[in-house]
């Protein structure tokens, strides 16, 4: 199933994006979440590409194994660092082979200790080279990106990298999935924006539920997401609660995606960190199971 037929804001579709495990053990523990998870009748799952190293493969197999097994619409990740053109060609064909029908295509970020990206030689410099690339080769995949409802971090502007977001989908992008953002007025201003400069793609909002306060510092950190003054005082008071951080963080996701849904969204996807309690607490209240 092509993911472009599933995001439709009259049956809003739920997804759910994991990371490949570094061992043995962490695949057992995702392949457990990924059961737990799939009762909620997910319109998709994805698995993130690595930095590099051995997890690259892990995404190709990972979603080989849960599409056949589960039965589940499985994307892969796939991003420009480290590799050539010719290299890329090879993940896509593996994964065509696999049966894999969409793929999220992105840049990736500038290789530790570096703050600039630069590609390889006869690799990629945007994530836009990587969509023209696929959709110039023989390949049918429906095809996914990222976007940026604060803007990208290494942007000058909001404005240009909407230009960017823009050449990117024109270049051959089903949909979009957004950066994790903790207030909604950014996605709602972001659409607006978007659809005024002609991004008519689907924008699906990416939300992470708040399970840990140390890890929420270091991801917005990362990522610039803002986290709105209430809620961060409001986490400043229970960081030493482990189950009160949880329960605030599902309390705040859960109403984020009320809003969303009542303002007709494409869908929602969830960013996991590969653990199903937070996400499974969430959709259950959104679809009325809990
Ligand atoms: P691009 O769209 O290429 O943009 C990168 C930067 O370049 C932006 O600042 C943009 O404004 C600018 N730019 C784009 N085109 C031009 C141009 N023509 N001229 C000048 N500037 C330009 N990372 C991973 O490593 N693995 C993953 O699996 C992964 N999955 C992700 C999933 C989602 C939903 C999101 C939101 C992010 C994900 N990331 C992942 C992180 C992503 O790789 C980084 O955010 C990366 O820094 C940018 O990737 P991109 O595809 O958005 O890049």
């Amino acid at each position: 199933m092509k993911i472009r037929n599933c995001l439709n804001p009259s049956k809003p579709s739920f997804s759910f994006e994991f990371f490949p495990p570094k061992t043995d053990a962490g695949v057992a523990s995702l392949l457990r979440t990924v059961e737990e998870l799939a009762p909620l009748e997910p319109g998709f799952v994805s698995v993130t590409y690595g930095a590099g190293g051995s997890t690259r493969d892990r995404t190709v197999e990972l979603v080989t194994h849960i599409k056949k097994q589960s039965g589940i619409e499985a994307m892969a990740h796939l991003t420009c660092v480290g590799h050539t053109r010719d290299e890329l060609r090879d993940v896509l064909r593996r994964l065509d082979a696999a049966g894999i029908e969409n793929v999220l295509l992105l840049r990736g970020d500038p290789p530790q200790g570096q703050t600039k990206f630069e590609p390889v030689p006869g690799g990629f410099r945007y994530a836009e080279e990587l969509v023209r690339f696929v959709r110039e080769e023989d390949f049918n995949f429906c095809i996914g990106g990222a976007c940026y409802p604060e803007g990208h971090v290494e942007t000058a502007s909001r404005e240009d990298d909407l230009q960017h977001l823009k050449a990117k989908v024109d270049a051959g992008m089903d949909f979009v999935v957004t950066q994790l953002f903790f207030d909604n007025a950014f996605y709602f201003d972001f659409v607006e924006r978007a659809r005024r400069v002609g991004i008519n793609v689907p924008i699906v909002p990416g939300i992470m539920p708040i399970t840990n306060y140390e890890q929420v510092q270091r991801f917005t950190r990362m990522c610039g997401a803002t986290v709105p003054m209430r809620l961060a005082l409001q986490m400043e008071r229970v960081k030493d609660q482990p189950d009160a951080v949880v329960q605030l963080g599902v309390a705040h996701a859960t109403v984020q995606c009320m809003e969303l849904l009542a303002r007709g969204v494409p869908g929602i996807h969830f960013y996991t960190l590969n653990k199903s309690p937070a996400t499974r607490m969430i959709v259950g209240a959104l679809k009325g199971r809990s």
